[in-house]
């Protein structure tokens, strides 16, 4: 027999520390930890299918790892900590986390997402569309009052938002959508996909949202050696019903991948102080060489204020323009240190030009009525030396005639 129901975290009150010390911290005395035999200081891999019941009618905490296992619950009771959430999931990917989220939606009912959305969120909206009825309303969610027209007292059931978007880097003013939704459709939750920030700079829970999605492929695991996805709740209600959708499609994220997660999330605030001081620089080498940035550190960002009331930095991720594409497709070939990579998150620096590969699902003349510009590169900043960084982009500036031709002739966009 399975539970239908998952372990619960309890969670006394105790002192809350720093979120730098809460992600070390996992003290196994105030029930965020799985008792484990031996008092292991890292969690075991409790690799096995199924657990033995004292007797038939005694169910114990685990009996089949679909269902539960040891090393996932550690990890979801961290997450929840770490994400202010009730309660926190991990499944086999983001789009996994994404899947099982759009499951609360039923046909007939509408999801109001950005305009800017990760290219397998589009696909993942298009395909409930198409085979389920469940319509997505695209809306500039910069603009708050852009949602109001789609706004439905009953059929509005999500409200999906990125912030900073990616990779044209808009920012939403999530408790302020939160609180118009909030009022108006009282079956509407709020989503926020996270990744791009990771818990260390944003929390959206602690300022509206219900339910956040990280795709811990990214920063939460930091070194591009796994997948994961992670579904942080508020409600228990809610969070039951995204735990019977886990159980019931079996995409609870494995005993070995939930080990490795966890051990990559003691050192995301060191990685991401590293590549976020990193990006600043970057940031402002390449504003300083007269090149369009889109960087929430930077004060020409038209939401650095909004940004700075929701998060405690900007992140590592940016996109620049060069105003010509093929300048740009030769800065990211020309470039050594950077490896052109999609994703982000890991240690060490990537660069991209998302309109041919990350986003080059999404149809060119959508790309276009999206304001998304063809010669755009997108930098994720590692953890290496910034001074290296820096040189290694200024070399592919220059041997790409980038510095040349922005100088004489600035922009066109
Ligand atoms: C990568 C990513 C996803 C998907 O995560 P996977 O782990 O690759 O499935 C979803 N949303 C955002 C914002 C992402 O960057």
């Amino acid at each position: 027999m399975e539970p239908e129901s998952s372990v619960p975290s309890q969670r006394p009150s105790r002192k809350n520390y720093s979120l730098a010390t809460e992600l070390v911290f996992i003290d196994n005395s105030d029930g965020t930890g799985v008792r484990d035999l031996y008092n292991a200081s890292s969690i075991p891999i409790y690799q096995t299918a199924t657990f033995k019941q004292s007797s038939v009618s005694r169910m114990e905490d685990f009996d089949y790892t679909r269902s539960g296992n040891p090393t996932r619950s550690h990890l979801e009771n961290h997450l929840a900590k770490i994400m202010s959430a009730s309660r926190a999931y991990v499944v086999s990917s983001g789009m996994s986390a994404l899947d099982v989220v759009a499951r609360l939606v039923k046909t007939g009912e509408e999801i109001i997402a950005g305009d800017d959305l990760y290219g397998g969120t589009n696909r993942l909206l298009a395909f409930l569309n198409k085979n389920f009825d469940i319509k997505t309303h695209h809306v500039d969610t910069t603009k708050p009052d852009a949602l109001l027209p789609y706004l439905h007292p009953t059929r509005t059931r999500l409200i999906l938002l990125e912030s900073p978007t990616n990779p044209l880097i808009k920012i939403s003013d999530i408790p302020k959508i939160a609180s118009i939704v909030h009022e108006r459709c009282p079956n509407a939750l709020i989503v926020v996909d996270n990744t791009m920030m990771s818990p260390y700079l944003q929390r959206p829970l602690e300022f509206g949202a219900d339910i956040v999605i990280h795709s811990g492929t990214k920063y939460l695991s930091g070194h591009h050696d796994l997948m994961a996805g992670v579904i942080g709740v508020k409600n228990e209600v809610v969070a039951e019903k995204i735990y019977f959708t886990i159980n019931a499609t079996g995409c609870g994220l494995t005993p070995f991948e939930s080990w490795l997660l966890l051990r990559g999330i003691k050192t995301l605030a060191v990685r991401m102080e590293k590549q976020q001081a990193n990006a600043i620089r970057i940031a402002e080498f390449l504003e300083y060489h007269g090149f369009k940035v889109m960087y929430p550190g930077l004060r020409s960002h038209p939401q650095y204020d909004i940004h700075n009331t929701m998060s405690r930095g900007p992140g590592a991720v940016m996109s620049f323009l060069t105003n010509d594409v093929e300048i740009s497709e030769r800065v990211v070939e020309s470039t050594k240190l950077w490896s052109i990579s999609v994703s982000f998150g890991c240690v060490n620096s990537l660069i991209s030009m998302p309109c041919r590969m990350s986003h080059a699902s999404i149809p060119a003349a959508v790309r276009k009525e999206r304001g998304f510009p063809e010669d755009l590169i997108r930098l994720c900043v590692g953890i290496e030396d910034a001074n290296d960084l820096i040189e290694d982009l200024y070399s592919a500036l220059v041997n790409a005639n980038a510095i040349n031709v922005i100088k004489q002739n600035g922009y066109t966009h």
